[in-house]
């Protein structure tokens, strides 16, 4: 059975908060002189001189209708980056505790243990980069807090298999599981975040940094139970997301339509490069792809990897990732950008 209070790391669960200035009264009339804030304005006159609302209400509201789901279920982070290393210190004891990885994978969940002092299990991905079932199982212990499941897959491409999945969610490991939904956009597929009721122990992960086009901005989201939000907003900086990220992504929200748009249109580039790739001999193998990259095996990849770089054309030198030798890892570019990256692999062809 899963028992968050087991779970989460003792001295957290005791953990009384930091308590923000405004955790007594958020309304937004009043003196504020609480905070030691500028009554004035922001130098240049912006208006960015008192603090944000460190829950993000407005924009989890938003975000909670959009994705169905209760706003007391979202947890918003600097990008999901900052959400890993939060499920990182919440539930994994230094020394003791350790996740588990499948790669080849994001390699953030690796090096944000190692940070933590956490050890990394590593049941790898099959020759077809679906997850290897038996090893995920026989490598779970009683210090695993965490499996991640990275679908689509970062750098493979491809979605895994739900049954997979949802066999982890069902087995009788009680540890966290996190569904990195990065490329769900992309992907065709529906959304863990339906099944947030159904599995206590899930953590799914998004981002507005791929299909929206907000890389830029830091924003990542987390779904999960009440009980679980609760206790990563129990380890948060108060302040973790600044005004402008709120207002900005509201504001993108409201717009949703756009995103849709620029989704078909990066998996139309998607689908023009795989053409193209597989008209060049230089490219041996062209992994499936359900995102907005494709994972392309090359011969004799660092000479492909220099001849672009010195055409500052930039792409993700992957040959040296175990799985992924001679593999580059190339994102959908603009038409433009990608007739460009084509002429150079034909001059290699
Ligand atoms: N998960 C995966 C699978 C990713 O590929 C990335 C970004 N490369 C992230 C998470 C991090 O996203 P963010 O920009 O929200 O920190």
């Amino acid at each position: 059975m899963f028992n968050l209070e087991k779970l989460v790391r003792k001295h957290i669960l005791t953990l009384k908060p930091y308590s923000s200035a405004r955790d007594e009264y958020s309304g937004n009339e009043g003196i504020f002189i609480d905070a030691n804030e500028n009554p004035y304005h922001s130098v240049g006159n912006l208006d960015f001189n008192r603090y944000p609302d460190p829950y993000q209400k407005e924009l989890k509201k938003e975000i909670a209708e959009i994705k169905n789901v209760a706003a007391n279920q979202i947890f918003l982070g600097n990008g999901s980056d900052e959400i890993i290393d939060y499920i990182t210190r919440t539930f994994c004891e230094p020394y003791q505790d350790n996740i588990l990885i499948m790669p080849p994978t994001f390699a953030m969940y690796k090096v944000n243990a190692l940070i933590n002092t956490v050890e990394v299990k590593e049941a790898p991905l099959d020759q077809n980069f679906q997850m290897d079932e038996k090893k995920v199982h026989e490598l779970i212990d009683e210090n695993t807090k965490v499996v991640y499941v990275c679908t689509p897959n970062n750098p493979t491409g491809n979605n895994l298999a739900y049954q997979a999945i949802i066999n982890i969610l069902e087995s009788d490991y009680n540890g966290i599981v996190v569904i990195d939904e990065a490329y769900l956009e992309f992907s065709g597929r529906d959304s863990f975040t339906s099944m947030l009721d159904k599995y206590p122990n899930m953590i799914v992960l998004q981002t507005f940094s791929k299909a929206w086009g907000m890389a830029g901005l830091r924003l990542g989201m987390g779904f999960a139970s009440s009980e679980i939000i609760h206790m990563l907003n129990k380890i948060k900086p108060p302040y973790n997301l600044s005004q402008l990220t709120q207002e900005t992504a509201l504001k993108a929200l409201s717009q949703k339509e756009q995103m849709t748009k620029m989704v078909e249109d990066m998996i139309i580039e998607r689908k023009f490069l795989e053409e193209e790739f597989a008209k060049l001999s230089v490219v041996e193998k062209i992994y499936p792809s359900d995102t907005n990259f494709i994972l392309v095996r090359v011969s004799n990849p660092n000479k492909v990897f220099t001849t672009l770089l010195n055409k500052l054309i930039i792409v993700r030198n992957q040959s040296h990732v175990a799985q992924c030798e001679g593999c580059l890892r190339i994102t959908a570019g603009t038409r433009e950008e990608n007739i460009a990256l084509i002429e150079t692999l034909q001059e290699l062809s």
